[in-house]
């Protein structure tokens, strides 16, 4: 099989965050190249110069590297292209695919409102323009306009949407060249997208209005059309269009309240995609199960709870090192003080008992407490009921026999055993005032766990601080 490599993109236009709905545009757009040996093409759509700043666009490229999302080459701007546009609007002029028109906006103007008094309700302006003799051009700004069928049918055949038809009698010569030289969206995006290669257009559909139009300038240029995907956009749990008060809608939100980017990256995926009951993968399976066929034709609904339960896989799921340098980004990201050198240390000799039971980073954080936590140990008051005059009695004599332990589980296990044994009591009654003891709280890891990562002095000083 040797088709033409395929390229995609992701277009945004850089007057905001990264908003979840564009994150999983660009998720999708990635997989489908990457797992087909492809490239992923970043544009920056900065043409509205008033509503584009440099902020958005660095806020942007942050949240595609948290998310994993490498793009080819460098980003490119939309804005610094505008002379390739307007080349291209005198090219279609050249080919009669487009003409100057010198219609005022106040012409433009009359003629609508003769349209409406006739009882036109939508009315396409008809520039006289169209077919004028150039002779009769007046010495006077112009803008150009396509010549766009004013018969037939516009056919755009989606890959999610179907095919979809639009009357051409609907479709307006629209401008593609303003009168002060500057290109439109337009024009714009059809040109970029013909000259980066891109073979699949896969974007909100929101887009897909725009299609219909933007054929026509790949027509107009005998350009071949790429194969079009508009995806449903993301609603709220409730079926609303997604909006702030669903909650968060900015991937760095996501990230600063400590979502694995492993696992954002796979509920995303499955968020209006879906191949066979597959709900929980690495990236990896991802690359290889994608493809446009999956993608749903209605919209999918935000679930909080499944993006949970999706990332504690993922922690679970995670390779230490890996994790460990991901907490690290998430403290940043969250503005939560760095971990010092001890407790990086202690965390990461931590995380294979922690790791399992979390479905966020600060959740994580929170389980491995005794392990960043340090002398003394803040004890809650629901643990602190296990510290009684009796258990503080035996907790005293464990803390002798700590002293010339080998740390190890075996042997840990050996010494707690039998000095329940010997005081009649069960393991669980000495585990209360241990857990107290060794983080302060009554839900931990196993004790043994905690002991084998705090180490031997750690241990016995805490076990002395709750025995006094
Ligand atoms: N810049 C557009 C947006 O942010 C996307 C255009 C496109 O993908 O063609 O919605």
């Amino acid at each position: 099989m040797s088709a033409t490599p395929v390229v995609t993109r992701f277009a945004p236009s850089p007057t905001g965050y990264l908003h979840i709905g564009g994150a999983r545009t660009a998720l999708f757009n990635w997989l489908f190249a990457r797992g087909r040996g492809g490239k992923f093409l970043l544009r920056i759509e900065d043409t509205d110069r008033e509503r584009s700043t440099p902020e958005a666009t660095a806020a942007i490229l942050q949240g595609l590297t948290w998310l994993g999302l490498d793009w080819d080459g460098d980003a490119i701007s939309q804005f610094e292209r505008r002379d390739r546009h307007a080349e291209v609007a005198h090219q279609m002029l050249a080919r009669g695919t487009a003409y100057k028109c010198f219609s005022t906006p106040e012409e433009i103007a009359a003629f609508r409102a003769a349209q409406e008094a006739a009882g036109v309700s939508y009315a396409v302006f008809q520039s006289p323009w169209r077919d004028a003799d150039p002779a009769t051009y007046p010495d006077a700004p112009y803008a150009i306009r396509m010549k766009a069928p004013r018969t037939g049918e516009t056919k755009i055949v989606d890959t999610v949407q179907g095919t979809v038809t639009v009357r051409n009698d609907q479709l307006d010569d629209m401008i593609v060249l303003r009168s002060d030289g500057t290109p439109t969206y337009m024009l714009a995006v059809v040109v970029d997208d013909h000259d980066m290669g891109v073979t699949h257009v896969i974007r909100g559909d929101d887009h897909l209005n725009n299609a219909a139009r933007q054929q026509m300038v790949y027509d107009a240029m005998g350009w071949a059309i790429p194969v079009w995907a508009h995806i449903p956009l993301i609603h709220g749990p409730d079926g609303k269009k997604l909006s702030k008060r669903h909650g968060a809608t900015a991937v760095g939100d996501y990230q600063a309240q400590g979502y694995p980017a492993a696992g954002m990256r796979n509920y995303l995926t499955r968020l209006g995609w879906a191949h066979g009951d597959a709900e929980l993968f690495t990236t990896e399976q991802a690359l290889s199960m994608f493809g446009l066929e999956g993608i749903g034709r209605s919209p999918a609904r935000l679930d909080f709870k499944k993006l949970e339960s999706t990332c504690g896989w993922h922690l679970a799921q995670g390779e230490d090192a890996a994790l460990l340098h991901e907490i690290e980004g998430y403290l940043a990201a969250a503005e939560r003080p760095a971990l010092t050198p001890n407790q990086r240390d202690l965390l990461f000799r931590a995380l294979y008992c922690v790791k399992d039971r979390a479905k966020t980073f600060p959740e994580l954080l929170d389980k491995a407490r005794f392990a960043l936590t340090s002398r003394p140990v803040d004890i809650d008051e629901a643990a602190g009921k296990a510290l009684d005059a009796v258990s503080r009695g035996i907790l005293k004599e464990l803390t002798l026999r700590l002293q010339s332990a080998s740390w190890t589980k075996d042997a840990l296990e050996s010494i707690l055993t039998e000095v329940a044994t010997a005081h009649g009591i069960g393991f669980g009654k000495l585990a209360a005032p241990l857990r107290a003891a060794l983080a302060g709280r009554s839900a931990t890891p196993s004790v043994y766990d905690m002991m084998l990562v705090i180490g031997q002095d750690e241990t016995i000083a805490r076990l002395q601080d709750a025995a006094a």
